[in-house]
């Protein structure tokens, strides 16, 4: 067939892309280069900073719309149309939104000339950031699909459940077997999905290797429950009848559209996936291969954990405000006399008043915080140290020291020169870490551990008798001190078994030339019962409960 594309009026053109406006999700456009105007679908003008779908002075508005690094290519691009005899326009780059975000495109179009002269430019943009809408590997609609479902949802209130559906470990899945046999693994589980849910039960697959599967019946959280074990029967089976190729499990969280409470009916969607997207989390915290029903106090207190994170890494990027650095007494067992100290962190703030560094230290190594904040700690203490030695010349100062600190950072040279830049005796520092925190079989972490033995710096196992307890540890890090876990006190002082098996850690501990601390010593019967078992120094309220430098100066150096 003839075309005569030349002769179709530009105004005819723009009808056509009115008329297609609104059965489409890309954006169709004219660029009419006689006349340097622009002319694009309608809903265009939603998404993008254009006050109108039609302008002229081409270049000045896109110089708005494009984003900026991405302009000088398109320019290019465009050059190369009005002066060559280039006739097609077809080039991925990005456009900003109506937030100044950038969005990816791909722009394609077709040049009509006359005479070999450019009339215009007609084509479509499609956007190809995350906008699936469909997802062809599970079969399922995607998240966008989801998004505009729950959009159009006017209903007050809703029956029914949501149960969000994720693979354990699929990362591992896809690295140890390669991606397609993940995809293999996740055609199969929608397939498993597909057998178990009713008719009227609607499927979407959310991020990689999540489903969120949602029914609108009744508020019967039974029914979530035994939807969720039947899927997770399914791919059992399917695991065995694959000969346990790939063994995997599946983890559900459940909740109720009662618990969500949108403010508006915009906001249904993003609450929906925040609430199923924590419950399928508490699911798999909890150990995964199992489902979780969503609470509101749960909610409740990962809401406060997440405040609480937010103010600690406030606070450590305000110069540690709130932060203090406390000091508990150590004693040695065979003349009663002060020995050193240990440096224990404190935080306090107005939302949370004190809070426990049972709670804030777990925080600060998650989040990678305690690398900042146990360098700030090991300052504070060194300086102390200083100041205590003015009245005990060798007294100890004990550092806490946590396995995130020592992988991830360089804390274990800057004990190292610190030590020195203070001028303390490498002998009197104790780098103490937490047994539940080593990896034993690491070399990297040994590597280190033993470049502070090295250098004369005490180590202390501590917490010693709450985890495992594995005598390798002390074969392999060697340490100086060990240091027994008031909870394991405790059991020793009421349990005649436990106090045996501490005489007996003792005896040990001497015979491999290591000292023993005990801590969580409160009363002076305690004490004389433990002085029995040989330690060498011990640690609790009996002696002094931690306080503030200050307080510790005037409590120990000022009679
Ligand atoms: P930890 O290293 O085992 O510290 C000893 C804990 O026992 C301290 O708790 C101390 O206040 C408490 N304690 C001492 N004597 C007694 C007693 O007689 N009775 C009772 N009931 N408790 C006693 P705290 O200060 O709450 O610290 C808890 C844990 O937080 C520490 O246990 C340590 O693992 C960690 N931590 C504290 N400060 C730091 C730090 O600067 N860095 C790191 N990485 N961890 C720290
Ligand atoms: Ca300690
Ligand atoms: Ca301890």
């Amino acid at each position: 067939m003839e075309h005569n594309f030349q002769n179709i009026p530009i105004q005819l053109l723009c009808e056509v892309i009115d008329l297609l406006n609104p059965s489409m999700d890309d954006y169709l456009y004219l660029y009419d280069t006689v006349n340097d105007f622009y002319y694009i679908s309608p809903h265009a003008a939603n998404r993008f900073p254009i006050a109108e779908n039609a302008f002229y002075n081409v270049s000045e508005t896109l110089a708005q719309l494009v984003y900026p690094p991405d302009f000088p290519v398109l320019q290019d691009d465009l050059n190369a149309i009005l002066t060559t005899q280039k006739s097609e326009h077809n080039l991925q780059y990005r456009w900003v939104d109506r937030n100044n975000q950038p969005v990816w495109i791909n722009c394609r179009g077709y040049v009509v000339r006359k005479d070999e002269k450019p009339l215009y430019m007609i084509g479509c943009i499609n956007e190809i950031g995350d906008k699936r809408k469909a997802d062809n590997i599970s079969g399922f609609l995607g998240e966008n699909s989801l998004k505009a479902f729950l959009n159009d949802i006017h209903e007050a209130s809703l029956n029914g459940f949501v149960l969000r559906l994720g693979l354990d470990d699929f990362k591992i899945i896809n690295e140890k077997l390669g991606i397609e046999y993940g995809n293999l693994i996740l055609r199969k589980t929608a397939e498993c999905i597909n057998q178990c849910i009713d008719t009227h039960q609607k499927v979407y697959r959310a991020v990689a290797d999540e489903f969120i599967i949602l029914d609108f019946t009744e508020n019967d959280l039974e029914k979530a429950e035994l939807l969720y074990k039947s899927i997770r029967h399914c791919v059992d089976e399917l695991v065995k009848a694959n000969h346990y190729e790939a063994v995997y499990t599946i983890s559900g969280g459940i909740l109720s559209w009662r618990d969500i409470h949108p403010d508006s009916p915009d906001a249904l969607y993003p609450d929906l996936m925040k609430l199923s997207e924590f419950a399928l989390n508490e699911a798999k915290r909890q150990g995964k291969n199992r489902f979780y029903i969503f609470q509101e106090q749960d909610y409740a207190q990962f809401l406060k954990r997440r405040r609480l994170t937010q103010t600690l890494r406030k606070a450590v990027n305000n110069n540690f405000e709130g932060f203090e650095a406390y000091f508990q007494p150590l004693y040695l067992m065979e003349n009663g006399a002060l020995y050193g100290a240990e440096t224990l962190m404190r935080f306090h703030c107005e939302e949370f008043g004190n809070v426990s560094p049972t709670e804030f230290i777990p925080i600060l190594e998650e989040t990678g915080l305690i690398i900042p904040a146990g360098q700030w700690i090991l300052h504070q203490a060194l300086i102390a140290c200083r100041l205590f030695q003015q009245h005990i010349p060798d007294f100890k100062i004990s550092i806490n020291v946590s396995y995130v600190q020592i992988m991830k950072s360089d804390i274990i040279d800057e004990i190292v020169s610190s030590v020195r830049k203070y001028q303390i005796s490498p002998s009197d520092v104790i780098i103490e870490l937490t047994e539940s925190g080593i990896l034993e079989n690491n070399l990297h972490f040994s590597r280190l551990w033993s470049k502070l033995r090295s250098k004369g710096i005490l180590l202390a196992l501590d917490d010693f008798g709450t985890g495992y307890s594995n005598f390798h540890y002390l074969y392999n890090l060697s340490p100086n001190i060990i240091k027994i876990d008031r909870s394991f006190t405790v059991q020793a002082l009421t349990s005649p078994y436990d106090y045996n098996l501490l005489g007996l850690m003792s005896s040990m501990a001497h015979e491999l030339d290591l000292k023993l601390c005990i801590e969580g010593i409160e009363t002076e019967a305690e004490l004389n019962h433990i002085a029995r078992l040989k330690p060498d120094y011990s640690q609790g309220y009996y002696w002094g409960r931690p306080c503030p430098l200050t307080q510790f100066l005037e409590s120990f150096f000022s009679k």
